[in-house]
């Protein structure tokens, strides 16, 4: 019998854990639509304050320079995490609608395994200082010694969506924080108690000082914008939609915010003439994992005109055997979608998919047969779409497949690449070299070959064109979260440059 977790329903502001100004509001389980509890509901006030703790947390303590003791804070937190991590896993099922089999992967065991870790190592050869030696400056007619500093950015508002909402707060937290920022952490209102759990356990767990994370729930999407509008605040790490992220962009200029933005994605699925047509037609079945509520999922299936036959019957097979189901149940793959807004917004786009002439084979707009509570859709695939279709063009997040036909590989290519986004893809080929070749040709940020899923805390994930600006991840969303301090200095004897390129004495403290 799983254990049931004990909700967290307050906020986390400057070290407390708080109720909120504006009351509290209801998290609503998807796949039974009962109420699992209360949360604390932010006002802007509320806001403000956990920005201003932000603030003096980065401004007045040594967080931000002291190396070493961020790197203990971090392990700290991945013991305190560990502890409850069952705990988690039934919350996000609860809460998210999550199925228990993705849980074990992406949702939570692999982030928990590695999005901490990766970063608090990192701590110890991230090139914090770099020398650039020595150079004439004709300006003053002296040599001068240059070097390069990398420093904490500052404040960092990070706002998370509600599909993969640990995965994404735990690699923002562990970045951010490893490279000496603090956080104001805004969950979406789909999904707050994963969020209140890991403040508490920071309040509770940790030595992370007071204001260095604070985590602040609010139903109202507009309290989320303090952030961006902030002068106090430095640094949007965003992810979500890409109509919100142009918002942040927008509404960030006036304070000149950095911004680290992972959008939507409208990504496909290649299927070779050369490729194993049965693999590649279980390619199709990914909008089908987390009912496709899942950014990277390729949700466009194109193959072969030669073989396209062949391939739509492989995949109507496969969707006839995927139905919607209790996340709850190991077996389930295709789990309800977040909301009953969600679940209307998808209707509406198959209602458009069939108004616009794709071929509906399996699946289609009304309740799935037996689920009479939850918001669940039926596993739909379309074929016969075109590319200009509107199911081909907007992410619909959902359940839904568009199988396109292509005459050729520029052909290929070129479908895959008309679309507004550039997120993700994968290319299925009989040879590695050609799905290689096919794969930089394509205009996204992360390519698959044959199947294969790189996700991990090493790797850079990130988009093109409309699926956002910058990179989780790796050492490049590391160094997202700097500054860039050039310095230089009259070039002295040796003995006095090598203490000097020791750095100032608080960084060589860390
Ligand atoms: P959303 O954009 O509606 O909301 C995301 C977050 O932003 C929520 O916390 C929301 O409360 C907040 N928000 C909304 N308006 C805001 C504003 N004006 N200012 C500041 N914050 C605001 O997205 P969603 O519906 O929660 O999530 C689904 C979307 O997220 C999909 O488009 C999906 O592709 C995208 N996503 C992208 C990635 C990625 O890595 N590229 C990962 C997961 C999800």
């Amino acid at each position: 019998m799983a254990e049931h977790p004990r909700f967290e329903s307050k906020m986390m502001i400057d070290g407390a854990l708080v109720d909120g100004q504006a009351g509290t509001f209801s998290n609503v389980n998807p796949a039974t639509e009962e109420v699992l509890g209360e949360v604390a509901d932010a006002s802007a006030a509320d806001m403000h304050r956990a920005i201003d703790a932000a603030r003096r947390a980065f401004d007045d303590t040594d967080w931000s320079v002291d190396h070493k003791f961020r790197q203990r804070c971090l392990v700290q937190l991945q013991q305190a995490l560990e502890g409850e991590q069952e705990k988690l896993r039934e919350e996000l099922i609860a809460e998210a609608g999550c199925p228990r089999a993705i849980t074990y992967g992406p949702q939570l065991d692999a982030p928990l395994s590695d999005a901490l870790r990766f970063p608090g190592q990192l701590i110890d050869d991230y090139p914090w200082e770099t020398s650039l030696g020595d150079a004439f400056v004709s300006v003053t007619g002296a040599n001068t010694t240059r070097m390069v500093w990398r420093e904490a950015v500052g404040v960092v508002g990070a706002i998370v969506p509600w599909n993969f909402p640990f995965e994404v707060t735990i690699h923002k937290i562990g970045q951010a924080l490893a490279t000496g920022n603090t956080v104001v952490l805004k969950p979406a209102p789909d999904t707050p108690f994963n969020a209140t759990r890991l403040g508490r356990l920071i309040a509770e767990n940790t030595d992370i000082p007071a204001g260095v994370v604070n985590v602040v729930t609010a139903s109202d999407p507009l309290i989320g914008e303090e952030l961006t509008l902030s002068p106090k605040v430095d640094m949007i790490s965003f992810t979500g939609s890409t109509a919100v992220g142009k918002r942040i962009m927008e509404k960030g200029a006036a304070t000149m915010k950095r911004l680290f933005l992972e959008l939507g994605g409208k990504s496909a699925t290649i299927v070779l003439e050369d490729a194993d047509l049965g693999l590649g037609a279980m390619m199709g079945i990914a909008p089908c994992v987390h009912a496709g509520q899942g950014c990277a999922n390729p949700t466009r299936l194109l193959l072969p005109r030669s073989r396209y036959a062949e391939g739509v019957a492989i995949l109507q097979g496969i969707y006839e055997g995927v139905a919607p189901g209790d996340p709850q149940d190991p077996a389930t793959l295709c789990g309800p979608v977040i909301s009953a807004k969600q679940r209307s917004r998808i209707r509406g786009y198959i209602d458009k998919g069939i108004a616009e002439g794709a071929k509906l084979l399996v699946g289609g707009a009304e309740p799935p047969d037996g689920l009479d509570r939850g918001f669940f859709v039926k596993p739909t695939l379309f074929v016969d779409v075109d590319n200009s279709m509107t199911i081909a063009q907007e992410e619909i997040f959902g359940p839904v497949l568009a199988v396109i036909p292509y005459d050729d590989e520029n052909h290929a290519v070129r479908i895959a690449n008309d679309s507004v986004y550039g997120l993700a893809g994968n290319v299925m080929s009989g040879s590695l070299e050609h799905g290689l070749a096919v794969a930089k040709r394509l205009r996204a940020g992360f390519l698959g070959i044959n199947g294969a899923a790189g996700y991990g805390a090493d790797t850079p994930f990130g988009g093109y064109k409309a699926s956002g600006v910058g990179r989780q991840n790796g050492t490049a969303g590391f160094d997202q979260y700097t500054e860039i301090k050039s310095v230089a200095f009259p070039a002295v004897s040796e003995a006095r440059r090598r203490r000097a390129e020791a750095g100032p004495p608080n960084q060589a403290a860390g």
